[in-house]
């Protein structure tokens, strides 16, 4: 070999990524570490392989870490690059609501751990941008039974740059005014109550109490018989005035947590604020009832939405065909990245956009907005994190701070785009009992069932 043969051949070298070999990635282990105040819980998932690469996922907001974990065995020794086959071994695990956190984690995971190994973004693995950046709409808690007070907050998140709101509006700013609410004796005191964390009670009467607020929770809409009042709906009515007024026109605003009401007290509500121009009215009834969404939307100008529960595209497309006007699906929930731009996609050809449910760390967001980037109906993705100082700190290689003037940029960096996660910042948010980070997971490499799912 002549040294001109050499050195062409040390060139091409050069330009060969060596780091990984996609063909030969298999997965070693998986991990977790589960976090409280981000805003909520949820638990960061790591992929492990034998070429040093690791994937990030995580679980959804509230849910259960076993729910990936319990995955871990069908997925040792296989390449996480066969994400699709791999999503489609491990989906029948998954479920609407928190149950679908597993699953999409993983899906995640794999993702980001295809992106690094051969060295792409993962929206470019979508099919490439529709846009350079992600706007974000920032969600804000109503704690003060006040518009004028949430119009304030509001403004201050406008200030920050945020071009896009939502704000509760329902049941929680007045049942506690006489004569506002219609409710059964008790039921309102049902929702007055949260399940708390792992450790609320030990013994079984606590476990009951716990369990018992679940029950009253998962009552479906149409059965719990609130109804909300002439009286009630005026008070909501000069709540999302008093909004308005500080707040002005220039900005949408999307209007959430409108409280186990029937699909009647919906159409009463969206008719009184139809006037106030809300980007969208969300999950006032369960989503299952397609039908009684097919009457909600045709009862009102205002935009329809729902979806943050719904897993896959399947779970999706019965809805699709009632004239709802926006979907909104949480990554974390819906099956993951290429699960929700195919909902997405099949949203569009309804003429349906679609908005992204996200309450978790920059993890989550990444993924969201990669699918962002690549979708082309996409409106906006939520942000739940504004007043947690440490969110950005949770990983390195993003932008800092991550939303900035209301709007996430999405690097050209492989995968999600995210370096690694800073252990000494989430050591300081662990969840309540949980005693360490990335701990060991081996008694979960011999879980089994016999998972054919036809015989
Ligand atoms: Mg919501």
């Amino acid at each position: 070999m002549t040294i001109d043969e050499v050195r062409l051949a040390e060139g091409v070298e050069d330009n060969i990524r060596t780091a990984s070999r996609p063909s030969e990635l298999r997965i070693t282990d998986i991990r977790v570490a589960e976090i409280v105040g981000a805003p909520f819980t949820s638990a960061l998932l790591k992929i492990y392989t034998n070429q040093g690469l690791v994937g990030f996922g995580e679980v959804r907001d509230g849910a259960s870490a076993t729910y990936a974990l319990m995955l871990k065995s069908r997925l040792l020794g296989e390449n996480p690059c066969d994400i699709d086959r791999l999503f489609r071994r491990i989906k029948q695990f998954g479920g609407h609501g928190r149950q679908g956190g597993g699953v999409s984690a993983i899906e995640i995971a794999l993702w980001d751990l295809a992106g690094k190994a051969y060295g792409v973004p993962v929206y470019q693995m979508l099919g490439g941008k529709f846009r350079d950046k992600v706007r974000v709409y920032c969600d804000t808690d109503a704690e003060k039974p006040s518009g004028t007070e949430t119009g304030k907050r509001l403004k201050e998140r406008m200030d920050m740059g945020f071009t896009f709101l939502k704000m509760d509006l329902g049941l929680a700013q007045i049942s506690h005014i006489p004569g506002a609410v219609v409710a059964p004796a008790g039921v309102l005191e049902g929702f007055r109550s949260h399940a708390g964390g792992r450790r609320v009670g030990q013994s079984l009467e606590q476990r009951r109490a716990r369990n018992a607020v679940y029950d009253a929770q998962n009552v479906p809409h149409p059965f719990t018989g609130l109804h909300f009042t002439e009286k009630g709906l005026d008070l909501l009515d000069q709540y999302i005035h008093e909004v308005r007024e500080v707040i002005g026109y220039e900005v949408p605003l999307a209007i959430d947590h409108v409280g186990h009401i029937s699909l009647q007290d919906g159409i009463r509500l969206a008719r009184r604020i139809e006037k106030y121009a809300p980007a969208w009215l969300e999950d006032v009834i369960p989503w299952q009832y397609t039908d009684q969404y097919r009457q909600l939307q045709e009862a009102t100008s205002v935009p329809i939405c729902t979806g943050e529960d719904i897993y896959l595209k399947e779970g999706f497309e019965p809805l699709l065909n009632s004239g709802i006007s926006v979907i909104h699906p949480d990554l974390l929930t819906s099956g993951g990245i290429l699960e929700t731009k195919k909902i997405g996609d099949a949203a569009q050809d309804h003429g349906i956009a679609m908005a992204i449910h996200m309450a978790e760390s920059p993890i989550a967001a990444m993924a969201a907005a990669h699918v962002a980037i690549a979708t082309e109906n996409f409106m906006a993705l939520e942000f739940h994190s504004v007043e947690v100082d440490w969110w950005d700190d949770i990983v390195t290689g993003l932008p800092k701070p991550l939303v900035k003037d209301g709007f996430i940029t999405v690097t050209d960096k492989p995968g999600l785009g995210i370096d690694d996660v800073v252990d000494e910042v989430i050591s300081q948010h662990l969840q309540e009992g949980v005693k360490g980070i990335w701990l060991p997971t081996d008694h979960w490499d011999d879980e089994y069932s016999w998972d054919r799912t036809w015989s």
